[in-house]
């Protein structure tokens, strides 16, 4: 039995199995297209987006090489031609083991089998109160933030006449030297030096200071050594 608010379709049968799939990220695309086309399964797959979005760039999109349609699908638009997956647009607020039932803003949906692949959070290793400084890189919404406030300091430099003022404003603290971490910082150098530097006339934007912060020994912990090494010497080329 499929729950109403789940379907309004009454697509029951002995032999049909139900797999609610929670989460459209890469995991959740995935495993709905290893299942589409089944006859013996209908799948609903649930997200609070609409959109799947490609998580690897969007230091793109912060740093506005890329705008937010680049890297966004609709995730409607993927199963358009699978009848047996149902996309549905949910916040999912809780998994009933007892009912086997995914919990939902919209109702709730009965499950064979559950698949959760909701992501992961970024961290701040217990300093939340730093998230209104500095937002992490994980959603469209945080990459047009960071593009905002980068390109708001670049405009609001380009009209200050204090020379430390103008410092402060053209300084980049990026805190993490993983993978994104790098790619960001990178990206900043990469922008000023090289897009930035035809459009501003009255700051240097190869004056921009970029700090890229690691706590442990070297960037790129998950690396091979030498990589990291090439890694920051090529950051350092960008002024990082
Ligand atoms: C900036 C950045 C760069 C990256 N670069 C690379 C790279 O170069 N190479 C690489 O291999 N990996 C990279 N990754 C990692 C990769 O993107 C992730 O490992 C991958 O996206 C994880 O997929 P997922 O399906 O587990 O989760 P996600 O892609 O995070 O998807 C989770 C989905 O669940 C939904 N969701 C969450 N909670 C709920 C809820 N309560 N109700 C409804 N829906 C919910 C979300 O809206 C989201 O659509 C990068 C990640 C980031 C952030």
């Amino acid at each position: 039995m499929v729950s109403r608010a789940g379907s309004g379709r009454a697509e029951t049968s002995e032999t049909l199995k139900r797999v609610v799939i929670v989460g459209g990220g890469f995991g959740g695309i995935n495993c709905a297209r290893e299942l589409a086309g089944r006859r013996d399964i209908q799948v609903s797959l649930i997200d609070r987006r609409n959109y799947h979005l490609f998580q690897p760039l969007l230091y793109q999109v912060a740093m506005a090489g890329l705008s937010p349609a680049d890297i966004a699908s609709p995730i409607r638009s993927l199963f358009s031609g699978s009848r047996n997956v149902r996309v549905v647009q949910a916040e999912v607020s809780g998994v009933d083991l007892e009912r086997r039932q995914v919990k939902t803003a919209v109702g709730a949906f009965d499950y064979d089998y559950a698949v959760l692949a909701s992501g992961a959070q970024h961290a701040y290793f217990g300093n939340e109160q730093w998230e209104d400084h500095a937002p992490g890189l994980k959603s469209l919404e945080q990459a047009t933030e960071i593009r905002r406030r980068v390109l708001t300091a670049f405009e609001r430099a380009e009209c200050e006449s204090d020379p430390m003022q103008r410092r402060a404003l053209l300084t980049f603290a990026v805190i993490g030297g993983g993978p994104t971490g790098v790619e960001l910082a990178g990206a900043i150098g990469e922008m000023t030096r090289f897009t930035l530097a035809r459009d501003f006339h009255n700051i240097d934007p190869k004056l921009t200071r970029i700090v890229l912060i690691e706590a442990g020994p070297r960037i790129l912990p998950s690396f091979e050594p030498e990589l990291a090494s090439r890694a920051a010497r090529e950051l350092e080329q960008l002024g990082v």
